[in-house]
């Protein structure tokens, strides 16, 4: 028996290793991690509690309870004036993961190219290739302070692709982009007819300026899915729950494949996701502002060390770059001799060499410890 070609030709995740590495190790400040350290809001959990108390343990609609999609479709407008039906354009998944395999099942036909804005979260690349796509790379660059322009996708040949997929606020960079660099974006989409996958998973966490929905700009809504979810703005990662906003023939398109491979995401955490959209706004203002705190601590520490850092404006990351040449090397000493651990930048595809991955997701104490840590190790 042996797997299928489409996945012997993903790669291991780059990173593996090295968390193998960290895992055998005592002390460890990670600074790896892409995930909130904060647990979900309380009311959140305690209504996800009481719906298993009640017993309300069954399947959903395959497009998730109606009343979340209302709740959906009413805060995606309320945010980011992204108009919605909650019949027939939003599809409550497994996480934005989930959300993001089904697109590309659902619109990529074998030989497809799909464009992917870089470094960029790792679960893009190896979709388009199980969806049979062939991928064109579009590395962002540092000088652009990481954001996407017409400039490099013309320059790496998106105008012949079928699809772009891009993520701001971006992981692993922490960069955003405003109406106005978003509308270069949209211009050359609509110029070149590229269908838009946006992932706007960090949207509540945008520190500088309020997020924009690409979907949101003339002539875009047509040809824009957009993937969302609760992970990061709600610290719900381990409830794996997100959804997929697109227009009514892709998000049924979307469904099918949903409703065949997973028939509904999980009920419980959808539950908690509806009183989070009613109840927990307070916590996700806490939330921001105290990852920009950290965001401040880390960029004005970087500066004081002389580590080249841009101002990352979103997410929870900060993008330097590598004191040495060569990233993996640095991180690997900088975990064996200090504990500390972050992530070469090349592990999240092109663009990413020379610069390494910092997570401030981590408690303020521990992040300045592991600052001084840095600190003495590059000294
Ligand atoms: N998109 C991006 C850019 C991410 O960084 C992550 C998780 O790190 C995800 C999607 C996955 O989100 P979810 O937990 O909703 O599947």
């Amino acid at each position: 028996m042996k797997p299928a070609d489409r996945v012997q030709r993903v790669p291991p995740s780059g990173i593996r290793r090295f968390f193998e590495l960290a895992e055998e190790m005592d002390d460890i400040i990670s600074l790896g991690v892409g995930e909130p350290d904060f647990a979900a809001p309380w009311a959140a959990r305690d209504a996800a509690i009481t719906s298993l108390e009640q017993g309300k343990t069954s399947y959903t609609a395959n497009r998730g309870r109606r009343d979340l999609r209302e709740a959906i479709a009413t805060d995606v407008k309320k945010r980011y004036d992204l108009s919605y039906d909650p019949d027939d354009e939003i599809v409550v998944t497994a996480g934005a993961s989930e959300g993001i395999d089904l697109a590309f099942r659902a619109l990529v036909n074998p030989g497809d190219t799909v464009a992917v804005a870089q470094p960029c979260y790792v679960s893009y690349v190896p979709g388009v290739i199980f969806a049979d796509g062939d991928v064109c790379s579009v590395p962002t660059r540092k000088e652009d302070e990481f954001k996407l322009t017409p400039e490099v996708l013309a320059e790496h040949g998106a105008d012949d692709a079928e699809m772009l997929v891009m993520c701001y606020p971006n992981n692993p960079t922490g960069a955003t982009m405003t109406e106005d660099e978003l509308q270069a974006v949209a211009d050359f989409a609509i110029e070149h007819d590229l269908t838009v996958l946006s992932d706007e998973i960090y949207s509540e966490l945008s520190y500088e300026h309020d997020h924009t929905s690409i979907a949101t700009l003339p002539g875009m809504r047509e040809r824009t899915v957009v993937f969302n979810g609760f992970s990061k703005a709600y610290a719900m990662t381990g409830l794996r729950l997100g959804y997929v906003l697109a227009p009514a023939e892709v998000s049924a398109a979307i469904n099918r494949i949903h409703q065949y491979t997973m028939l509904s995401a999980p009920t419980t955490a959808q539950f908690a996701a509806l009183e989070a959209l009613e109840s927990c706004d307070g916590e996700v203002v806490e939330m921001r502002e105290e990852y920009n705190r950290r965001r401040n601590l880390v960029l004005s520490r970087f500066e004081e060390m002389g580590i080249d850092c841009f101002r990352a404006k979103g997410a929870f990351y900060a993008f330097p770059e590598c004191p040495w040449d060569d990233a993996e090397a640095f991180a690997e000493a900088l975990l064996e001799e200090t504990g500390v651990a972050v992530v070469p930048g090349d592990a999240f595809g092109e663009g990413g060499e020379g610069h390494l991955r910092v997570s401030y997701a981590t408690g303020f104490d521990e992040l300045e410890t592991a600052l001084d840590r840095i600190e003495s190790f590059i000294e």
